[in-house]
C-alpha cells in the first residue's frame, strides 16, 4: 500500500532494525521501545487488523506464531515471559494501520491494561 510506512519497511525503502524475516512476515525493533525486548511483528503482505484477516490472507499467521516463538527465544524471553500486543481500531490507539503485534518482554510489564479511565 503506498503511503503505509510498515510496507515501505517491507519494501526495504525505510530502514529497520530486522530480526526475523520469512516469506510471510517480517520482525523489527520497534523505533520507540517500552521495553527492554520490544519487536513488531507483521505480515508482509498490507491487511489492517485481524479484523481483515480472511480464509485467503490467513496463511501468514503460522508464520507470525513461528516469528513470536523464535524472536522470544533468541531475545532470552522466552523463559521469563513476554506479552503479545495487538492494537485494533481508535479505542486501542492504533497508530499505523497495517497489522502489528507488538512482543514486549525483557522486564515485569505491570497490569494488562493502564489502571487510568474509568476501567470499565
Ligand atoms: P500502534 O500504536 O499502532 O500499535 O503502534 C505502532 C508502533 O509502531 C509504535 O510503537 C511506534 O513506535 C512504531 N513505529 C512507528 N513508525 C515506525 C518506524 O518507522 N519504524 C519502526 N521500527 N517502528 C515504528
Ligand atoms: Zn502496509
Amino acid at each position: 500500500m503506498a503511503d503505509c510506512i510498515f510496507c515501505k519497511i517491507v519494501a526495504g525503502e525505510i530502514p529497520a532494525d530486522k530480526v526475523w524475516e520469512d516469506d510471510h512476515v517480517l520482525a523489527f525493533r520497534d523505533i520507540q521501545p517500552i521495553a527492554p525486548t520490544h519487536v513488531l511483528v507483521i505480515p508482509k503482505v498490507h491487511v489492517e487488523s485481524f479484523a481483515d484477516v480472511d480464509e485467503i490472507r490467513a496463511p501468514f499467521l503460522a508464520s507470525l506464531a513461528r516469528a513470536v516463538r523464535e524472536v522470544a527465544a533468541a531475545e532470552g524471553v522466552d523463559t521469563t515471559g513476554y506479552r503479545l500486543l495487538a492494537n485494533t481500531g481508535p479505542d486501542a490507539g492504533q497508530e499505523v494501520m497495517h497489522l502489528h503485534v507488538h512482543l514486549l518482554g525483557g522486564r515485569p510489564l505491570g497490569p494488562m491494561l493502564s489502571m487510568r479511565g474509568s476501567g470499565r
